[in-house]
């Protein structure tokens, strides 16, 4: 009976065309954006075209250095949780550095960014009484899990739509405990949210805000403190959360703000109490890559350069590019047999690694390619992709715009 049902969910995934099949690889150091691909016939060196390690931080000699360094200083795992042995010198002063990196008074670190959201959430949610959290209807699956398990009232606002959430703030009573969550950069179409705006509604209709900056953390301001820190509005977002494993190329997840609000989430949290704390040498390298973003914009300059390029490149041969404001570029292929045979073509033939993304990470209909440029993809792998996917546009008759 069993055996019947596990066979059948996943002979319903495949029917869709949406079967997941993981890339293996390997990284290859020092050759960044290279990997090995360990595929059915055999090795062969890709280019990765669609990592989250959106600067290449997972192989700077800085962050590398550290690691090695904490490694041999003070061993593997961190040996308990964080109240019990697993405090280790270097969570806390990556916690100092995030909080100064957000202008806030605390940092509070997790084993991911997912773990951040889905235990911050709940807690604040369970803490608060009788509290409803507003939540932006294309939140991060985390961010909603989060919000479930707090059990409270839960409003979903039109995705960036500061007029709907008015008109839904509005019909709460003005008393009730409220909290805002909502996400900088939206991963899969590359857009920003009103962050100003939204801070002052909530500052109108007395409610808290939440911000998931994951996708935005090294990435934007002058130091890399995500779009709160370009447009100089981080003290008006109470809880700022984010993630060590994109950006900053490492491990791991946290959030700041106020001393009070930390000491509540470390104390009330139980995905914060009930689990061994980050590997020191995480923390030791992530610790690293904070720093170095902080001071050096080249990264970013660079990246946003090579993301401005990509975009201007696809849309010259009419390729369904979406002009997003961020450094994200997703390219519509809008079926997910098709995204999936493209992929595997541009593997095998070209060389170039994509990412299918297919349901339930984007909805149905609106398959796509999710392409992420960073510093090291220069003009040369830019114009190969573009030629690949040109090539393969018309071998499988796609659409392409008309402006082209
Ligand atoms: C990836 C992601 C997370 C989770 O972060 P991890 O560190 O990978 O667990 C949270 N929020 C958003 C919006 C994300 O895209």
């Amino acid at each position: 009976m069993y055996q019947d049902i596990f066979s059948s969910a996943i002979a319903a995934v495949r029917e869709e065309g949406r079967y997941r099949e993981f890339a293996d690889l390997k990284r290859i150091t020092g050759r960044f954006p290279r990997a090995t691909w360990y595929g059915p016939n055999g090795l062969k060196e890709v280019t990765v075209w669609c990592s989250n390690d959106y600067l290449g931080m997972g192989q700077h000699k800085d962050v590398l250095g550290a690691m090695h360094t904490a490694l041999d200083e003070t061993g593997a795992g961190a040996g308990g949780t964080r109240n019990i042995a697993g405090t280790n010198h270097y969570h806390v002063e990556l916690e100092k550095e995030l909080a100064d990196l957000h202008g806030k008074e605390a940092g509070l670190l997790f084993n991911s960014g997912y773990m951040s959201n889905q235990a911050t959430l709940s807690t604040l949610a369970l803490l608060l009484p009788d509290c409803v959290v507003f939540s932006d209807a294309l939140n991060h699956s985390s961010m909603i899990e989060g919000i479930k398990a707090g059990r409270s009232d839960k409003v979903i606002w039109q995705h960036n739509d500061i007029v709907d959430l008015e008109e839904k703030l509005k019909k709460v009573d003005i008393n009730r405990p409220k909290i805002i969550a909502f996400e900088s950069v939206y991963s899969m179409d590359g857009d920003i949210a009103p962050i100003a705006e939204i801070c002052a509604l909530a500052r109108k209709y007395n409610a808290m805000t939440y911000l998931d900056e994951v996708h935005a953390v090294g990435m934007y301001g002058p130091r890399g403190g995500g779009i709160t820190d370009r447009d100089g509005v981080a003290d008006q977002v109470d809880i700022i959360e984010g993630t060590l494993a994109k950006a900053f190329g490492v491990m791991g997840g946290y959030i700041t703000a106020s001393a009070e609000i930390v000491d509540c989430i470390r104390s009330y949290a139980s995905g914060f109490i009930f689990s061994t704390s980050l590997a020191p040498v995480l923390a030791a390298g992530a610790l690293a890559s904070v720093r170095h973003l902080k001071a050096s914009g080249e990264e970013r300059r660079l990246q946003q350069l090579h993301a401005k390029l990509l975009k201007e490149k696809l849309a010259e041969r009419g390729l369904p590019v979406v002009h997003s404001v961020s450094h994200i570029v997703p390219v519509m292929v809008c079926d997910p047999v098709i995204c999936k045979s493209l992929t595997d073509e541009l593997m095998e033939k070209y060389d170039i690694y994509v990412q299918p993304i297919n349901y339930p990470t984007v909805p149905r209909g609106a398959e796509r390619l999710r392409l992420t440029p960073t510093p090291m993809h220069g003009p040369d792998e830019i114009d190969r992709i573009t030629s690949a996917l040109d090539e393969l546009w018309t071998a499988f008759g796609l659409k392409r715009d008309k402006a082209a």
